[in-house]
Protein backbone atom coordinates (compact mmCIF):
# COMPACT_ATOMS: atom_id res chain seq x y z
CA UNK A 1 0.00 0.00 0.00
CA UNK A 2 1.14 3.02 -1.32
CA UNK A 3 1.38 6.33 1.89
CA UNK A 4 2.76 8.53 0.64
CA UNK A 5 5.07 9.90 -2.96
CA UNK A 6 7.66 7.80 -1.60
CA UNK A 7 6.94 5.53 1.48
CA UNK A 8 4.96 2.27 1.14
CA UNK A 9 3.50 -0.35 4.10
CA UNK A 10 3.43 -4.05 3.77
CA UNK A 11 1.20 -5.82 6.35
CA UNK A 12 2.57 -9.17 6.94
CA UNK A 13 0.64 -11.87 8.73
CA UNK A 14 2.29 -14.25 10.96
CA UNK A 15 1.24 -17.24 13.73
CA UNK A 16 2.48 -16.39 16.97
CA UNK A 17 1.65 -18.99 20.36
CA UNK A 18 -0.49 -18.07 23.15
CA UNK A 19 0.90 -19.13 26.52
CA UNK A 20 -1.48 -22.34 26.10
CA UNK A 21 0.12 -23.67 23.29
CA UNK A 22 -3.11 -22.27 21.33
CA UNK A 23 -1.96 -20.20 17.97
CA UNK A 24 -3.05 -16.70 17.89
CA UNK A 25 -2.88 -14.60 14.43
CA UNK A 26 -0.65 -11.38 14.72
CA UNK A 27 1.21 -8.89 12.03
CA UNK A 28 3.56 -6.77 11.81
CA UNK A 29 3.73 -3.83 9.48
CA UNK A 30 7.30 -3.26 7.39
CA UNK A 31 7.70 -0.33 5.03
CA UNK A 32 9.74 0.84 2.19
CA UNK A 33 10.75 4.26 1.27
CA UNK A 34 11.66 4.16 -1.94
CA UNK A 35 14.38 6.82 -3.51
CA UNK A 36 17.00 5.78 -6.29
CA UNK A 37 17.23 2.75 -3.95
CA UNK A 38 15.01 1.71 -1.35
CA UNK A 39 15.62 2.21 2.47
CA UNK A 40 13.57 -0.91 4.30
CA UNK A 41 12.03 -0.43 7.92
CA UNK A 42 11.96 -4.00 10.29
CA UNK A 43 12.00 -7.23 8.17
CA UNK A 44 9.47 -8.32 9.38
CA UNK A 45 9.02 -12.57 10.20
CA UNK A 46 11.45 -15.16 8.23
CA UNK A 47 8.48 -15.91 6.43
CA UNK A 48 7.86 -12.50 5.00
CA UNK A 49 10.52 -12.38 2.70
CA UNK A 50 8.55 -14.03 -0.02
CA UNK A 51 6.28 -11.34 0.56
CA UNK A 52 7.88 -8.92 0.54
CA UNK A 53 9.69 -9.85 -2.84
CA UNK A 54 6.58 -9.94 -4.48
CA UNK A 55 5.39 -6.58 -3.18
CA UNK A 56 8.67 -5.19 -4.56
CA UNK A 57 8.28 -6.61 -7.79
CA UNK A 58 4.68 -5.42 -8.40
CA UNK A 59 5.28 -2.02 -7.22
CA UNK A 60 8.36 -2.21 -9.77
CA UNK A 61 11.14 -2.81 -8.05
CA UNK A 62 13.29 -5.56 -6.38
CA UNK A 63 15.13 -6.77 -3.23
CA UNK A 64 18.33 -6.42 -4.77
CA UNK A 65 17.70 -2.56 -4.67
CA UNK A 66 17.41 -2.08 -1.05
CA UNK A 67 20.61 -0.68 0.48
CA UNK A 68 19.40 0.45 4.03
CA UNK A 69 17.28 -2.07 6.66
CA UNK A 70 16.93 -0.04 9.33
CA UNK A 71 15.31 -2.14 12.69
CA UNK A 72 13.21 -0.19 14.75
CA UNK A 73 14.41 -2.60 17.90
CA UNK A 74 15.91 -6.31 17.89
CA UNK A 75 12.22 -8.43 18.43
CA UNK A 76 11.68 -10.83 16.58
CA UNK A 77 8.85 -10.04 14.62
CA UNK A 78 10.91 -6.91 13.57
CA UNK A 79 14.21 -8.81 12.69
CA UNK A 80 13.60 -12.46 11.20
CA UNK A 81 13.86 -11.71 7.60
CA UNK A 82 16.41 -9.69 8.33
CA UNK A 83 19.49 -11.64 7.22
CA UNK A 84 17.35 -12.86 4.26
CA UNK A 85 17.64 -9.65 2.98
CA UNK A 86 20.96 -8.54 3.91
CA UNK A 87 22.15 -11.51 1.44
CA UNK A 88 19.91 -11.00 -1.41
CA UNK A 89 20.62 -7.20 -1.28
CA UNK A 90 24.46 -6.63 0.40
CA UNK A 91 22.53 -3.62 1.73
CA UNK A 92 23.91 -2.24 5.57
CA UNK A 93 21.78 -2.55 8.28
CA UNK A 94 20.81 -0.04 11.22
CA UNK A 95 19.89 -0.06 14.77
CA UNK A 96 20.26 1.27 18.15
CA UNK A 97 23.28 1.04 19.72
CA UNK A 98 21.51 -1.04 22.49
CA UNK A 99 19.83 -3.41 19.93
CA UNK A 100 23.01 -5.08 18.48
CA UNK A 101 23.57 -7.67 20.77
CA UNK A 102 20.25 -9.19 20.37
CA UNK A 103 20.36 -8.74 16.51
CA UNK A 104 24.05 -10.15 16.60
CA UNK A 105 23.56 -13.01 18.61
CA UNK A 106 20.16 -14.28 18.61
CA UNK A 107 20.63 -17.37 21.01
CA UNK A 108 21.40 -14.34 23.35
CA UNK A 109 17.96 -12.99 22.69
CA UNK A 110 16.57 -16.31 23.58
CA UNK A 111 18.14 -17.03 26.58
CA UNK A 112 17.24 -13.28 27.76
CA UNK A 113 13.85 -13.33 26.39
CA UNK A 114 12.48 -16.76 25.14
CA UNK A 115 9.65 -16.90 23.69
CA UNK A 116 7.69 -19.75 21.96
CA UNK A 117 8.00 -19.03 18.50
CA UNK A 118 11.22 -17.97 18.32
CA UNK A 119 13.31 -20.12 16.41
CA UNK A 120 10.38 -20.25 13.60
CA UNK A 121 10.33 -16.36 13.49
CA UNK A 122 13.94 -15.44 12.87
CA UNK A 123 15.97 -16.54 9.66
CA UNK A 124 19.47 -16.05 11.74
CA UNK A 125 21.70 -13.17 13.59
CA UNK A 126 22.04 -10.04 11.17
CA UNK A 127 25.58 -8.25 11.57
CA UNK A 128 24.96 -4.30 12.50
CA UNK A 129 26.92 -1.88 10.24
CA UNK A 130 26.03 1.32 11.97
CA UNK A 131 24.41 2.11 15.47
CA UNK A 132 22.23 4.85 16.38
CA UNK A 133 21.58 7.33 18.76
CA UNK A 134 18.62 9.54 19.83
CA UNK A 135 19.61 12.73 17.42
CA UNK A 136 21.01 11.43 15.03
CA UNK A 137 20.35 11.87 11.64
CA UNK A 138 19.84 9.10 8.23
CA UNK A 139 20.11 10.98 5.21
CA UNK A 140 18.66 8.85 2.18
CA UNK A 141 19.17 9.40 -1.33
CA UNK A 142 17.32 12.32 -3.37
CA UNK A 143 17.40 14.87 -0.30
CA UNK A 144 15.14 11.95 1.92
CA UNK A 145 16.01 12.52 5.71
CA UNK A 146 14.93 10.69 8.70
CA UNK A 147 15.24 11.84 13.03
CA UNK A 148 16.22 9.28 14.76
CA UNK A 149 14.16 9.41 18.29
CA UNK A 150 15.15 6.92 21.27
CA UNK A 151 11.44 5.70 22.28
CA UNK A 152 12.35 3.08 24.78
CA UNK A 153 9.66 1.65 27.44
CA UNK A 154 8.22 -1.56 24.70
CA UNK A 155 11.59 -2.22 24.94
CA UNK A 156 14.99 -0.69 26.35
CA UNK A 157 16.48 -0.30 22.34
CA UNK A 158 14.06 1.29 20.23
CA UNK A 159 13.66 3.79 17.85
CA UNK A 160 10.92 5.81 15.90
CA UNK A 161 12.46 7.70 13.02
CA UNK A 162 10.85 10.63 11.40
CA UNK A 163 10.47 10.69 7.27
CA UNK A 164 10.06 15.08 7.44
CA UNK A 165 9.94 15.90 3.90
CA UNK A 166 6.76 13.38 3.69
CA UNK A 167 5.56 14.22 7.71
CA UNK A 168 5.55 10.41 8.18
CA UNK A 169 6.28 9.11 11.48
CA UNK A 170 7.79 5.51 11.94
CA UNK A 171 7.00 4.55 15.70
CA UNK A 172 7.34 0.86 15.62
CA UNK A 173 6.17 -0.94 19.02
CA UNK A 174 6.34 2.38 20.88
CA UNK A 175 2.58 2.93 21.08
CA UNK A 176 1.03 0.12 22.80
CA UNK A 177 -2.24 -0.58 20.94
CA UNK A 178 -5.56 0.16 23.19
CA UNK A 179 -7.58 -3.17 23.92
CA UNK A 180 -4.48 -5.49 22.69
CA UNK A 181 -2.08 -7.76 24.40
CA UNK A 182 0.02 -4.85 26.80
CA UNK A 183 3.63 -5.87 26.42
CA UNK A 184 6.22 -3.35 27.47
CA UNK A 185 9.30 -3.42 30.07
CA UNK A 186 9.37 -0.09 31.71
CA UNK A 187 5.77 1.59 32.02
CA UNK A 188 7.45 5.13 33.19
CA UNK A 189 9.92 4.95 29.80
CA UNK A 190 6.82 4.10 27.84
CA UNK A 191 4.46 7.17 28.45
CA UNK A 192 7.54 9.56 28.13
CA UNK A 193 8.31 8.45 24.92
CA UNK A 194 4.90 8.24 23.79
CA UNK A 195 4.85 11.85 25.02
CA UNK A 196 8.01 13.15 23.11
CA UNK A 197 6.17 11.44 19.80
CA UNK A 198 3.40 13.46 20.40
CA UNK A 199 4.97 16.70 20.86
CA UNK A 200 6.65 16.50 17.23
CA UNK A 201 5.63 18.95 15.33
CA UNK A 202 4.90 18.12 11.08
CA UNK A 203 3.35 14.46 11.83
CA UNK A 204 0.71 14.12 9.40
CA UNK A 205 1.17 9.89 9.09
CA UNK A 206 1.59 7.81 11.88
CA UNK A 207 3.53 4.26 10.40
CA UNK A 208 3.06 1.70 14.11
CA UNK A 209 4.14 -1.93 13.36
CA UNK A 210 0.64 -3.14 15.11
CA UNK A 211 -1.61 -0.56 13.46
CA UNK A 212 -2.96 0.11 10.28
CA UNK A 213 -1.92 3.43 9.36
CA UNK A 214 -3.17 6.51 10.82
CA UNK A 215 -3.90 10.42 9.65
CA UNK A 216 -4.00 13.56 10.06
CA UNK A 217 -5.88 14.74 13.38
CA UNK A 218 -6.36 11.51 14.24
CA UNK A 219 -2.64 10.49 15.23
CA UNK A 220 -3.00 12.89 18.46
CA UNK A 221 -6.16 11.00 19.06
CA UNK A 222 -4.43 7.29 18.74
CA UNK A 223 -1.96 8.64 21.14
CA UNK A 224 -4.26 9.53 24.14
CA UNK A 225 -6.24 6.28 23.31
CA UNK A 226 -2.70 4.22 24.24
CA UNK A 227 -2.56 6.59 27.03
CA UNK A 228 -5.39 5.57 28.68
CA UNK A 229 -5.11 2.34 27.84
CA UNK A 230 -2.10 1.93 29.77
CA UNK A 231 -3.64 3.82 32.68
CA UNK A 232 -6.02 1.40 32.60
CA UNK A 233 -3.97 -2.13 32.74
CA UNK A 234 -2.40 -0.01 35.29
CA UNK A 235 -5.56 0.60 37.30
CA UNK A 236 -6.68 -2.91 36.49
CA UNK A 237 -3.09 -4.28 37.65
CA UNK A 238 -3.28 -2.14 41.10
CA UNK A 239 -6.74 -3.44 41.81
CA UNK A 240 -6.37 -7.20 41.49
CA UNK A 241 -2.07 -6.93 43.10
CA UNK A 242 -4.04 -5.09 46.38
CA UNK A 243 -6.81 -7.19 46.94
CA UNK A 244 -4.55 -10.72 46.45
CA UNK A 245 -0.90 -9.63 47.61
CA UNK A 246 0.19 -13.16 47.29
CA UNK A 247 -0.84 -13.97 43.55
CA UNK A 248 2.15 -15.78 42.39
CA UNK A 249 2.83 -13.88 39.03
CA UNK A 250 1.56 -16.15 36.22
CA UNK A 251 -1.51 -15.85 38.14
CA UNK A 252 -1.47 -12.48 38.70
CA UNK A 253 -1.09 -11.98 35.27
CA UNK A 254 -3.86 -14.20 34.06
CA UNK A 255 -6.84 -12.64 36.45
CA UNK A 256 -5.35 -9.02 34.56
CA UNK A 257 -5.83 -10.49 31.09
CA UNK A 258 -9.08 -11.75 32.35
CA UNK A 259 -10.39 -8.54 33.35
CA UNK A 260 -9.01 -6.96 30.17
CA UNK A 261 -10.43 -9.56 28.14
CA UNK A 262 -6.98 -10.24 26.46
CA UNK A 263 -5.87 -13.93 25.87
CA UNK A 264 -3.16 -15.70 27.68
CA UNK A 265 0.28 -14.71 26.31
CA UNK A 266 3.65 -14.95 27.60
CA UNK A 267 5.74 -11.67 28.13
CA UNK A 268 2.37 -9.75 29.63
CA UNK A 269 4.47 -10.62 33.33
CA UNK A 270 6.91 -8.02 32.62
CA UNK A 271 4.67 -5.69 31.57
CA UNK A 272 2.54 -6.71 35.09
CA UNK A 273 5.76 -6.24 37.02
CA UNK A 274 6.78 -3.14 35.46
CA UNK A 275 3.18 -1.61 36.35
CA UNK A 276 3.63 -2.90 40.21
CA UNK A 277 6.80 -1.23 40.53
CA UNK A 278 4.63 2.00 40.12
CA UNK A 279 2.31 0.82 41.85
CA UNK A 280 2.29 3.52 44.67
CA UNK A 281 1.27 5.70 42.07
CA UNK A 282 -2.64 5.76 41.37
CA UNK A 283 -2.60 8.36 38.33
CA UNK A 284 0.22 7.33 35.86
CA UNK A 285 -0.34 10.48 33.58
CA UNK A 286 1.02 13.09 36.80
CA UNK A 287 4.49 11.44 37.20
ZN1 LIG B 1 8.67 -5.46 19.99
Amino acid sequence: MQITENIHALKIPFPSTGSAGQTVERFVYVYFIYGKRICMIDSGVSSAFSTIVDYLNKTGRSPEEINLLIFTHSHPDHIGAGQLIKKVSNCQAVAHHAARSWIEDIDLQYRERPTGTFYSLVAGPVDIDRVLKDGDHIDLEDGQRLSIYHTPGHSQDLISLFHEQDGVLFAGDAIPVPGDRPIYEDVFALIQSIRKLKDLEGVNVLCSSWLDPVFGDKIRTEMDKSLDYIQQVHEVTRKINAEAPSLDPKELCSRILKTLNQPEVPNVITSIEAHIRLKDHADLMDI
